[in-house]
């Protein structure tokens, strides 16, 4: 059985390949950050395995990462490419435009079935024709330096039909999934950095001085979360989720396994929360037994919420995040435990969520 890939060095690769030349566009971050994500939620249950990749996953993430990148900002349409056309955004667009006035990704996709597949088909095939085509070379150079997954196949005019032929997938190489997921905290922040940049590269109405960029193109929809606010309130009592203090009117909805390390808005990851434990919290990762509780929440009030709502729950893509989060964790590393509190992650404390295999 191979050894698992070092993950120090796999790291090292990957930033070595993105600082390399001026990019284009800022695609090959988005098809990096699906695909640390993809890892995260089907975390191996051996290290050093391989795993199959379909790209339609990961051109659905690519949607969701753009979903809200494409609104307008300050009156612009920000550019995500040097070039002409500018393909992803473009899919997008037409995707949200046909979706009408939808509130969420999931509404618009419920609303305009036929559009989002659309979509998902240009995406998945300018993903491998442009990005994952080009992900492990450097610019400039005729051969890549495969370290994350076969690329033999992929070429700039490669078909649909063809891509189908192939299975519509690519094989991460042994030991590059878990790597990659163990990898999450430090390479996701360092993307969104070199993403921020480039498009303030690319736009050059952005001055340094411009409103959040940055908030714009990653945070939190607020404006959209108030929408759980009263359900929940009604359903789990008016408490801070975390320290049971009563909430005022306007309490934040906090992201239980931190948005800034796997973007999940379903209901199964928001909770009511004070502002205090809420700033404290802030991108940390909760103790193991915070997660245990929210997932320990009634299923069908959760559903209830989600059917009144038109918000899913998203359930068991917050449980497979959770266990390859936690799996990846190295014994010892500090979690958020409450208020000014915090606890070790040890793995003697195994709930069952964090067992099993998910595919
Ligand atoms: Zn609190």
């Amino acid at each position: 059985m191979p050894d698992a890939v070092d993950p120090l060095l796999l790291g090292q690769r990957v930033v070595a390949v993105l600082e390399t030349g001026l990019r284009t566009a800022t695609y090959k971050l988005a098809t990096l950050m699906a695909l640390i994500d993809h890892c995260i939620e089907h975390l191996p249950d051996d290290p050093a395995a391989a795993r199959t990749v379909p790209i339609p996953d990961l051109a659905h993430r690519v949607l969701e990462l753009y979903w809200r990148q494409v609104r307008p900002f300050e009156g612009h349409e920000l550019r995500q490419s040097t070039g002409e056309r500018a393909r992803i955004p473009r899919a997008v667009t037409a995707f949200r435009s046909a979706a009408g006035p939808a509130r969420s990704l999931a509404a618009a996709m419920n609303s305009a079935p036929p559009a989002y597949e659309t979509a998902i088909d240009e995406i998945t095939l300018c993903l491998a024709q442009q990005p994952l085509f080009r992900l492990q070379r450097v610019p400039g150079a005729q051969t890549g330096d495969r370290f994350l997954y076969d690329d033999s196949f992929l070429h700039s005019g490669i078909s649909r039909s063809a891509l189908r032929a192939r299975g519509d997938a690519i094989d991460l190489l042994p030991g590059v999934a878990a790597g990659l997921a163990r990898l999450a905290g430090l390479l996701k922040p360092a993307l969104e950095i070199m993403w921020v940049d480039d498009v303030r590269r690319m736009n050059k109405f952005l001055h340094a001085d411009v409103p959040d960029i940055a908030g714009h193109l990653f945070g939190r929809d607020r404006t959209a979360l108030a929408a759980v606010r009263g359900p929940f309130k009604e359903a789990f009592g008016p408490h801070c989720f975390y320290c049971r203090a009563r909430l005022p009117v306007d309490n934040p909805i906090d992201h239980v396994l931190p948005w800034s390390l796997v973007g999940i808005d379903g209901l199964a990851n928001l909770v009511l929360a004070c502002a205090r434990c809420n700033t404290d919290k802030r991108h940390a990762l909760p103790a193991v037994d915070i997660v245990d509780r929210v997932l320990g929440r009634d299923r069908d009030a959760l559903e209830q919420i989600a059917d009144q709502i038109r918000w899913p729950t998203e359930y068991q893509r917050v449980q497979a995040a959770a266990r390859g989060i936690y799996r990846g964790q190295p014994p010892g590393v500090a979690t958020w435990a409450g208020y000014k509190s915090s606890v070790r992650w040890d793995l003697a404390f195994a709930p069952v969520w964090l067992e099993g295999t998910t595919s």
